[in-house]
């Protein structure tokens, strides 16, 4: 039977990295069997579910480059499923209703904690007498239904990741609750654990790839498949993302969802190669940089590591930087246009010959997108504000001079080209009589307001092209002149 794996988020917030890293494990896994990957909204926490999450998570998935072959579909469609599920269970006697109230449950808590055992529920409602179960229900109590789980049953798999993983029955907590409270001729709402294994058998999923956060989910589900009468899938548990402390990557970490990684800048093609590094060890001979389908070509879960990943914000960098110093200008410049524009800087968006120029200007020092904002500010801005190191520089001896041979030639310059700027640049030596060095850095302090930067001939030219250099010249002047 060919591959069909399934990824499965609930839409209680933005896509999450932790989430995006899980479809790329079901992606690369999926493609490499050559099957299907099918896409299902656990949306069935109504108080936390919002369409705007799920949005989010189809939109980031997309942007990913993780698509999927079958859905999206959203279990709130799919409950007449759970709930006739449920009716079989009850039909077989595998599932009961259970009557308890909350005290009841808090008491039985209470008298377990004192006795120093683990909280579980001890199956006191599994062999009610119709007539017990019709005092409760006069009472008017709610009954939730419970699934039956033996406490001698023995629940092995062999986990893709992890080897061979085994539980006690005893140590699930007792008979599980599948459905929530409601009148004792109806089913209450299908709780989580029973409707995704419903939704993996209904859907033909043939291996449940997800995080090690629910390893303790994966027993009970075995237990339900087999309850169901089906053939119980593989399971392969993926370590988590850890924070530098070694804890579980949070929100209190900072970013954790893809649309905010996007918002600074970190492009799709890095941050899924990221991911695939955050667990996986790419095979001999393949290098750190590779696209997703290199990736699948190779994709196995032998390679997986069993310990937690750390999340490495200097390796993402790294990677992005890579990413972006390698891509052809005109892509580049595509997707800095959005910064540029979010910076409100004022510029035609069709005028190339000037945006990839600066483009490639800057290109080389870029770590994500959102750099280009202050890299660039000099070249869009008409008030440049200098910095101290740079006010510094325009106050020393000779500068003054400098900038006025400066500008008197560029005054009788038309069209500069780089040559012609060294030619106005000897006429600043000359006229100041100093060495060119300092010539350069009066001219760096004034063109960009700053001691540190991208080359300086090449924003020059961008900076005449938009007329911008002489006023910015002259404002500097004013400033060299004022320390005399
Ligand atoms: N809805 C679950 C989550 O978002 C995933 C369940 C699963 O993969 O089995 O964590």
């Amino acid at each position: 039977m060919s591959v069909r794996v399934r990824l499965a988020p609930s839409p209680t917030g933005n896509l999450h990295i932790g989430t995006a890293r899980t479809a790329v494990f079901n992606w690369l896994f999926a493609r490499h069997h050559g099957g299907q990957l099918i896409l299902r909204i656990e949306d069935t926490d109504l108080e936390r579910s919002r369409p705007e999450y799920t949005q989010n998570i189809l939109d980031g998935l997309t942007w990913l480059g993780l698509t999927w072959d079958e859905g999206p579909f959203f279990q709130t469609k799919r409950m007449h499923l759970y709930r006739q599920a449920i009716q079989t269970l009850l039909g077989q006697g595998l599932a009961y209703r259970a009557y308890d109230t909350p005290e009841e449950l808090e008491a039985m808590r209470e008298a377990q904690k004192a006795r120093n055992e683990a909280p579980r529920y001890d199956n006191r409602h599994r062999h009610l007498t119709p007539e017990q179960e019709a005092a409760f229900m006069a009472e008017g109590r709610k009954p939730v239904i419970r699934f039956k789980i033996e406490d001698d049953r023995e629940i092995a798999w062999d986990d893709l990741v992890r080897g061979k993983v085994t539980w006690k029955g005893r140590d699930l907590g007792g008979d599980m609750v599948i459905a929530r409270a409601a009148e004792a001729d109806k089913i209450g709402q299908p709780l989580y654990n029973f409707v995704v294994v419903v939704d993996d058998i209904e859907m033909n999923i043939t291996h449940v790839i997800r995080g090690e956060d629910h390893i303790g989910n994966t027993p009970k589900q075995i237990l339900l498949y087999e309850a169901l009468g089906a053939t119980v899938p593989e399971f392969g548990h993926t370590p988590l993302i850890l924070n530098q402390a070694g804890a579980k990557l949070s929100k209190r970490d900072g970013v954790t969802s893809i649309s905010d990684f996007q918002r600074m800048g970190y492009i799709a093609e890095a941050i899924v190669n990221y991911m695939t590094l955050l667990g996986w060890s790419p095979s001999e001979g393949m290098t750190e940089i590779f696209t997703l389908e290199e990736a699948a070509n190779h994709f196995g879960f032998e390679r997986v590591n069993k310990a937690g990943a750390k999340f490495d914000w200097d390796k993402l960098n790294w990677l992005n930087s890579q990413y972006l110093h390698h891509m052809p200008i005109d892509r580049l410049t595509d997707l800095l246009i959005p910064y540029w524009q979010g910076a409100e800087y004022a510029f035609e968006e069709s005028d190339r010959a000037w945006l990839e120029p600066l483009t490639a200007l800057i290109a080389p020092s870029l770590v994500r997108l959102e750099d280009a904002i202050a890299m660039t500010n000099y070249l869009f801005v008409s008030d440049v504000g200098f910095t101290e190191a740079a006010t510094n520089q325009l106050r020393q001896e000779g500068t003054a001079p400098a900038l006025n041979g400066i500008i008197a030639a560029l005054e009788n310059t038309s069209s500069l080209t780089a040559d012609k700027a060294q030619e106005v640049i000897q006429q600043g030596v000359k006229a100041a009589n100093v060495k060119k060095g300092v010539v350069m850095r009066s001219l760096r302090a004034a063109l960009t307001g700053d001691m540190h930067g991208p080359d300086l001939i090449q924003s020059w030219l961008l900076l005449n092209q938009h007329q911008m250099d002489l006023p910015r010249l002259k404002q500097a002047l004013a400033i060299a002149e004022s320390a005399i």
